[in-house]
């Protein structure tokens, strides 16, 4: 379920469930025990006990991303061969790109030992996570939300440089996915990507008129109903309005929390 819901599809949830608003409310994690597909090696990693509809209102909403992506715990690492991937990727990796991936993973190193795979720095997970994905024939739209994840975890440590160049790397895959007319994200939330990355690099005329330019296109997809059209429609639209009107106050995203 993870896969497609936090990509992209955050934006387009009901009205009703977005509206929650509890004082900080609880996500839960368990440990769990996981064999390495690379390596065999025991490790025990996170895995979400629960978690709400109102993770969809948190700040890194105008990043386009959502909890668990904004969380450590979702990059899993192996103590022996430092595979490092997605926890819902974990148990899925194709077998015949395991030896390529093996290969990729030899040269990698992590500066000191560890017992919890949660002591190495999400960036540099992150940066195995990058090589191994390499290997994974991905699309343009989940690169484009590894980038934007990879800013927010830059942000997160304060290395604001690294933040802006990977959110830059974003905002060429969407411009690059708006131009080829990419229909595996709808348009609508393309061009809202593309604002918000704009605003997030500094560029804040242009990422204002992105998002004015996402208010004028209507929600649609291919596996999308009426009602999911109608519904992204309106979400969409006053999350917008949000947006536009943070950029243009005193308290923009991109300066306050994420
Ligand atoms: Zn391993």
């Amino acid at each position: 379920m993870f896969r497609r819901e936090f990509i992209a599809l955050g934006l387009a949830l009901p009205l009703a469930a977005r509206s929650i608003s509890a004082s900080t409310p609880a996500t839960t994690w368990f440990p769990k025990e996981f064999d390495c597909p690379v390596c065999e090696t025991k490790n025990t990693y996170m895995v979400v006990g629960s978690y709400g509809s109102y993770i969809y209102s948190w700040p890194s909403k105008y990043q386009l991303i959502y909890w668990p992506v904004t969380v450590g715990n979702t990059f899993y690492l192996c103590k022996k061969c430092h595979l490092s991937v997605f926890m819902w990727d974990h148990d899925d990796l194709p077998k015949y790109k395991i030896p390529a991936m093996k290969k990729t993973l030899s040269g990698v190193t992590v500066e000191k030992k560890f017992e919890e795979y949660t002591e190495v720095p999400v960036f540099k997970r992150l940066e195995i996570v990058e090589k191994v994905y390499g290997h994974l024939d991905k699309d343009d739209a989940f690169w484009n939300f590894f980038y934007r994840i990879k800013g927010y975890h830059f942000q997160d440590v304060e290395d604001m440089e690294s933040a802006s160049a990977a959110r830059k790397k974003a905002l060429e895959i969407v411009t690059k996915m708006i131009a080829a007319k990419d229909d595996s994200v709808a348009a609508k939330e393309l061009w809202a990507i593309s604002g918000a990355m704009k605003h997030f690099t500094m560029q804040d005329k242009a990422a204002l008129e992105d998002l004015n330019k996402a208010m004028t296109v209507k929600y649609d997809g291919p596996d999308l109903t009426e009602e999911e059209k109608s519904i992204g429609e309106t979400n969409i639209n006053s999350f917008l309005v949000d947006y536009i009107n943070r950029i243009n106050g005193a308290n923009p995203p991109r300066d306050s929390d994420q």
